[in-house]
């Protein structure tokens, strides 16, 4: 079955075709497809994922799948949050990862309480009008370090220290993050939801 994800996101779109696989799901983005991103006006996560897979069904004909997802830090109240992939852009800096981890390291140099922790809203829709969209949310609880370490991964994962692996997600490699992370726990809730409801699989 052929899902468009309502996302550009490269790393995002190998994460979840590797996690979407084994139901059968193609995945196909909304950008290879030539169509716009939607706006993410929302405070929370669960509320951009509804609005970017209605979005991208809309606007294919296609089910869609939405990702929003972020890092939430205890001591900031939540942020980045939902305004994690612009959070130095924010503060007049440039949309980059490496932009977004100086200002988190900037904004935490005087905390001690480093607690934090990735989530991760999935959204499945059968289309635009979908009167019951499958939701699913993963969290990954992590300790924002003082200095990046390791070298793949995303956004904030050179930062997200795992005490219960010993390493950042940058360092873990690929196929250890899609056993642990926010994204793979939403994915797997969704995955019994789309076997459940949509009957795949
Ligand atoms: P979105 O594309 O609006 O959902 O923004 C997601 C942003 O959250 C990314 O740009 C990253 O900054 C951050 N993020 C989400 N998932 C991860 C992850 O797995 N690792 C590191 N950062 C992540």
């Amino acid at each position: 079955m052929k899902l468009v994800l309502a996302s550009n996101n490269a790393k995002k779109l190998a994460e979840l075709q590797a996690l979407f696989t084994p139901l059968g799901i193609e995945l196909v983005t909304q950008g290879s497809l030539g169509l716009p991103e939607a706006e993410e006006p929302f405070g929370t996560f669960v509320e951009n994922a509804l609005i970017k897979a209605r979005h991208a069904a809309r606007l294919s004909g296609l089910p869609a799948l939405a990702d929003d997802s972020g890092l939430s830090v205890d001591a900031l109240g939540g942020a980045p949050g939902v305004r994690s992939a612009r959070y130095a852009l924010d503060a007049g800096g440039e949309k980059s990862d490496a932009a977004n981890n100086e200002r988190l390291l900037r904004e935490m140099a005087s905390i001690a309480d480093r607690r934090a922790r990735f989530v991760c809203a999935l959204v499945a829709v059968r289309g635009a009008e979908d009167p019951e969209p499958l939701i699913a949310m993963g969290r990954w609880a992590g300790e924002i370090l003082t200095a990046p370490s390791g070298a793949g991964g995303f956004g904030y994962d050179p930062l997200m220290h795992i005490p219960a692996l010993g390493q950042t997600v940058a360092s873990l490699g690929a196929e250890v993050k899609n056993r642990h992370s926010h994204r793979a726990l939403a994915a797997a809730q969704l995955i019994g939801q789309l076997r459940e409801v949509w009957r795949l699989g």
